[in-house]
């Protein structure tokens, strides 16, 4: 099973789209190292976690095909996860030859209305044709071909029931972003399926910033209470690797830094383009 990570970035980017900041200026100045594009990640070239306004910018940066992508798990509708315009032009006359003829769009009620809303004006039929829409909630498990996935709810949001995805096929991974610490039912519910992850993945928007913050997402101090309670409920091994991921430019995320940080704290920072045999 592999990890690819495609972006790393909470939901302004770094640099920062729209920011003159120091540390942007810095990161503009290295985009080869520091560049962090919005959080989207990829499971054998199968399943795409996330549809952020860059994913045609991964699909051509680190060479993959789009249209083999069988299924993509939205965590919620903020628009750095989900960018669905994209798929108005997955057919007709933007794009031939496409290797999968249908691919399955998975996301909670709120996904599913602003896929409808933000696709109303250009998708056509034939396009909308192929896209199998799915409608999942927290606590729920369903297949996708030979990964088995369970949803949790995120610490997010009030709107809507942002999920947390944990996919198992030969080994098992805790896909987790955006969000602030866990309910215990969480743990719970995992416990009672036994699933067991073999890589964690986690929110880590604000790294080692240690100023007051929202609790609708991570820093390293929360990362290391889930690793607590992931250790307390048996739902990790001796060997399960951690990265946390979805930095703020506020959290200073250069890649050395940032790598030096997460190591003192027992975990591996994710970059852009990073890949992970499991
Ligand atoms: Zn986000
Ligand atoms: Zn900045
Ligand atoms: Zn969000």
């Amino acid at each position: 099973m592999k990890l690819q990570y495609l972006g790393t970035a909470a939901t302004e980017g770094f640099p920062a789209a729209f920011c003159n900041c120091e540390d942007c200026l810095a990161a503009r100045s290295d985009l080869q190292t520091e560049w962090r594009t919005r959080s989207q990640a990829m499971i054998d070239q199968a399943i795409l976690l996330d549809l952020p306004p860059e994913t045609y910018v991964h699909a051509v940066l680190h060479g993959f095909d789009l249209s083999a992508i069988r299924a993509i798990l939205v965590t919620h509708s903020h628009v750095d996860h989900f960018y669905a315009q994209e798929l108005i032009n997955r057919g007709y006359k933007f794009a031939q030859n496409i290797k999968n003829p249908t691919v399955s769009l998975y996301g909670n009620s709120q996904v599913l209305n602003v896929y409808h809303e933000s696709t109303r004006r250009e998708m056509r039929e034939m396009v909308a044709s192929g896209i199998q829409i799915h409608e999942v909630k927290p606590f729920q498990n369903f297949t996708i071909d030979k990964y088995l996935i369970h949803t949790l709810p995120a610490t997010h949001m009030q709107q809507e029931a942002a999920l947390l995805y944990c996919i198992s096929a030969e080994k098992t991974i805790f896909y987790w972003n955006d969000t602030g610490l866990l309910a215990e039912e969480c743990y719970r519910y995992l416990a009672d399926h036994g699933v067991v992850a073999d890589l964690v993945r986690l929110d880590c928007t604000f790294a080692d910033d240690v100023r007051p913050h929202s609790l609708r997402h991570m820093g390293f101090a929360e990362n290391c209470a889930v690793r607590e309670k992931l250790v307390q409920y048996g739902l990790v091994k001796q060997n399960t690797q951690y990265y946390v991921t979805h930095f703020s430019h506020n959290s200073r995320p250069f890649r050395l830094r940032l790598e030096e940080k997460a190591k003192e704290y027992g975990f591996f920072a994710a970059h852009d383009g990073l890949s992970i045999e499991l």
